[in-house]
């Protein structure tokens, strides 16, 4: 499969409810995967009538075709990404900056005198910083320079701090009554932007679909209302990102910044180890042997040491597990859970809610082991990278990214030396 860029623009206002039980119907900035494909199921249909073995894998097989969610930019936010808490934003906005707590977070869990090592504060003002999320746009070749997506129809952030771990807490932190499309419908700028996972024949399929519906569908809820009208494009293949220098290089640098003497942890060869991050921008549906939700990855990814349990400190997951003769362990992250809630339309009736973990998770791990078994690894985190993880990832969940360049260009404060 080769990834396709898809650009929607919003014809009339994108009503999308978030909780069903609410009497409220909230909006979000998003849409996912799942309403994307559903979308363009229902346009096949109208066209051809009934399901047969073409529908069956363009919308059901997620080894031919896979729906990402539509965003207002290109990259979700990782959970570590945080801000200054009085002037908070990036850089570009005038705002005090954005950091990220990744390294800060492994080095912490991996330095005998993590309790004598402070969180970080704004390098600016000294204030506390908080949790950032939402979506940004990296500039090209350089996510230094990246701004937030700021719109007026697409609203402000925020987030619910749970006080007891300074981190987000579990909450929805875009509001809004519906999208409302950009003042020019024809304009350069498309109001949400995604992707579509397809092998060559699904898309001539989806190029064909699309063009038989003259590239507009509808999404989202109060249809009938003349809400959701979509016109929608798909546009080129984007680069791959299997990129074994640059995750060699990611992981030299969180080496040599866990080498720094404050931390105690001494001298990690990087010849004998590999660091690696596995970040999931669209989530992921995850769950154990007996199908129970779960966050870790190592439900999804038979290889993967366990996250140790908080309950048991004194636990073997704490050593790691062994891994193309060497040894892999989790050494520190971000994740919590989000509900999905969801309608069945073919029987227009409301599905079973399922928790998933939320999108911009992050899990480190670190690989210590001869140069055989790190090679091997970088052959595993490809097949990660491109198979994804978990469950319904032909509705976009499970996307994953290996050592997310965002972590290293972030460790230090925008802004700041
Ligand atoms: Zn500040």
């Amino acid at each position: 499969m080769k990834r396709y860029s898809v650009a929607a623009s919003l014809l009339s206002p994108l009503a999308v409810k978030r909780d069903r039980q609410s009497e409220r119907s909230e909006g979000i900035s998003s849409v996912l995967g799942t309403l994307l494909r559903g979308a363009l199921a229902q346009a096949y249909l109208q066209e051809h009538g009934e399901t047969d073995e073409r529908f069956r894998r363009l919308f059901q097989d997620e080894t031919t075709c896979r729906f990402g969610p539509l965003d207002p930019a290109h990259s979700t936010l990782p959970l570590t990404a945080c801000t200054c808490k009085r002037y908070p934003g990036f850089l570009a906005d005038g705002q005090h900056g954005v950091a990220d707590i990744l390294w800060n977070r492994v080095a912490r869990r991996l330095s005998p005198a993590r309790d004598r090592i402070g969180w970080q504060t704004c390098a600016r003002c000294g204030e506390d910083v908080k949790p950032l999320s939402g979506f940004y746009t990296p500039a090209s070749g350089n996510s230094a320079a990246c701004a937030a997506r700021s719109s007026t129809r697409v609203v402000a952030a925020h987030v619910g701090i749970d006080r007891t771990t300074s981190t987000a807490a579990e909450s929805i932190f875009f509001t809004l009554e519906a999208l409302e499309p950009g003042p020019d419908p024809h304009g350069s700028a498309p109001d949400l932007v995604g992707w579509i996972d397809a092998d060559d024949w699904a898309h001539g399929q989806l190029l064909k679909l699309i063009s038989a519906e003259d590239s507009m569908i509808t999404l989202g809820h109060a249809r009938t209302r003349g809400y959701g009208r979509v016109r929608i494009e798909l546009r080129e293949a984007l680069p791959g990102t299997e990129d074994h220098d640059a995750r060699e290089h990611w992981s030299s640098e969180l080496l040599a910044f866990l080498g720094r003497p404050e931390f105690g942890i001494g001298h990690l060869d990087p010849s004998r180890c590999l660091a690696f991050a596995l970040t999931l921008p669209t989530g992921a549906v995850l769950v154990d042997d007996l199908l129970r939700a779960t966050q870790d990855p190592a439900d999804a990814v038979e290889w993967l040491p366990r996250i140790p349990s908080v309950d048991d400190p004194g636990s073997s997951a704490r050593d790691g597990r062994e891994v193309e003769g060497g040894i892999l362990r989790w050494v520190g992250g971000v994740t919590r859970h989000e509900r999905l809630r969801g309608w069945n339309a073919a029987h227009g009736l409301p599905r079973q809610d399922e928790w998933a973990v939320a999108r911009g998770s992050v899990f480190a791990y670190l690989f210590e082991g001869g140069s055989d078994g790190r090679a091997a690894l970088h052959d595993r985190l490809d097949q990660v990278e491109r198979q994804g993880i978990g469950l319904r990832r032909n509705e976009g969940f499970g996307d994953v990214v290996v050592s997310d360049a965002f972590h290293r260009e972030y460790l230090r404060q925008e802004g700041h030396p």
